[in-house]
């Protein structure tokens, strides 16, 4: 068992950070309270690698491995969690896909533009009626005259918006043969798509989040990612590539509220000495770091078990859950530990707060991967 990161996920995380430090920690506020979605930082991405971060090198990635991906992830999503979830909780899960499940001819076609940012991704599964239950999709896509057509409308789908290509997952039979789930490769020049911008949103202000509509897409065969047959499989490691990502997030955002709360505790002053001295104040920093530190192992135990191919599912669900857990309280215990400047925006601790409370939900609520968690070891279906 090795618990120590090698000399290159060192060098992945230093780089990471200091791109964070340096261009995104000077915007994050003002994007935030402009609800304001930062391409020129997604294009920066796009030379580092970033934007192809679990890609093969010969389609133009970085082929980082998926500890160094969560490592990654951790560290833009401390400084900022919208830009992490756009980028490792959105764009690179559609590449991931494609490694996966897609034809050599599809991968050549999608993976080089989209290491280079001149194509973005969005997974596009969720509706308003089908969130947590992803078998109610109304989303049809229907086989005939070798065209597949495609109508339905996804809701909440981060860089929605903004993404110039869409993997929608929907309910899809084959000149009118029994539905199965189709997942579906769609540019934004396609006719019949559209989207719609959600604004005044609460938290992931800097996030691009958008409800996407297909109005009879017209696509060809070559459009569908795998199978109808291997839908349940693809659409079920769709969830545990945003999954990975969204636990490598919110470890961010929780070590963040860590770095942040101990300066604070060092510094800010009462009754004749610092805030730090008093247990109480102790007592949320130390849950914090054992909370967080436990997130992170898990959450880099799943990515180590997905890396040599063997079961990683049980281990992502407590990663998952963990860490949005934790992210939600340590978010909430900064806030304490600031007093009443916690609420106030001199401080990112209240933005911390709402950001984590919305990426909380994304491909499934805390409870749901609790859930996952006791039905997985008690063998009963979720
Ligand atoms: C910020 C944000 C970004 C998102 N981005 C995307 C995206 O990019 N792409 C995409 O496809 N989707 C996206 N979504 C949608 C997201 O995945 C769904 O919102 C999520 O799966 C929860 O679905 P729901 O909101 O319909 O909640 P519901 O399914 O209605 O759940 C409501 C509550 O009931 C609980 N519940 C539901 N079922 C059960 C059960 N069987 N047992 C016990 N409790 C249960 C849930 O835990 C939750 O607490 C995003 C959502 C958010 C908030």
């Amino acid at each position: 068992m090795e618990f120590s990161l090698t000399d290159e996920q060192v060098m992945f995380r230093n780089m990471a950070r200091e791109f964070a430090q340096r261009y995104i920690e000077p915007v994050a506020k003002d994007d935030d309270q402009n609800e304001h979605f930062r391409w020129e930082a997604v294009k920066q991405l796009g030379p580092l690698g970033l934007l192809g971060a679990l890609v093969p090198q010969e389609y133009g990635g970085l082929a980082l491995d998926y500890v160094s991906y969560a490592i990654v992830t951790e560290e833009i999503a401390r400084v900022s969690l919208p830009l992490a979830m756009s980028v490792f909780g959105s764009h690179s899960v559609v590449e991931e896909m494609l490694m996966t499940w897609g034809s050599e001819q599809q991968k050549q076609k999608y993976l080089p533009p989209m290491c280079s940012g001149e194509l973005f991704g969005c997974c596009a599964l969720g509706e308003s009626d089908a969130g947590t239950d992803v078998s109610n999709f109304s989303s049809q896509a229907e086989l005939s005259q070798e065209r597949w057509v495609i109508n339905g409308e996804k809701t909440f789908i981060i860089n929605g918006g903004v993404s110039s290509l869409v993997l929608a997952v929907t309910k899809a039979s084959k000149n009118g043969g029994e539905p199965g789930i189709g997942t579906f490769l769609i540019t934004r020049d396609v006719a019949g798509l559209s989207s719609q911008d959600i604004v005044a949103k609460n938290g992931l202000r800097a996030c691009n989040i958008a409800n996407v509509s297909f109005q009879g897409c017209q696509l060809p065969q070559e459009n569908l990612l795998g199978s109808i047959e291997d839908g349940n499989k693809i659409a079920e490691s769709l969830l545990q590539g945003i999954n990975l990502g969204v636990a490598a997030g919110c470890v961010g955002i929780a070590q963040a509220s860590i770095d942040a709360s101990v300066q604070y505790a060092e510094e800010r002053q009462a009754f004749g000495g610092t805030i730090g001295k008093f247990d109480m104040i102790q007592e949320m920093i130390a849950d914090m770091i054992v909370g967080t530190e436990a997130a992170r192992l898990l959450t880099y135990q799943a990515a180590d078990l997905k890396n040599k191919g063997q079961p990683f599912t049980r281990q992502l669900a407590m990663a998952r859950y963990l860490a949005s857990d934790v992210a939600i309280r340590a978010t909430t215990d900064a806030i304490l530990v600031h007093g009443a400047y916690g609420f106030g925006t001199d401080f990112p601790l209240e933005r911390y707060f709402r950001d984590v409370a919305e990426v909380a939900q994304y491909a499934g609520s805390p409870l749901i991967h609790k859930l996952a968690v006791a039905r997985h070891t008690l063998g009963i279906a979720l």
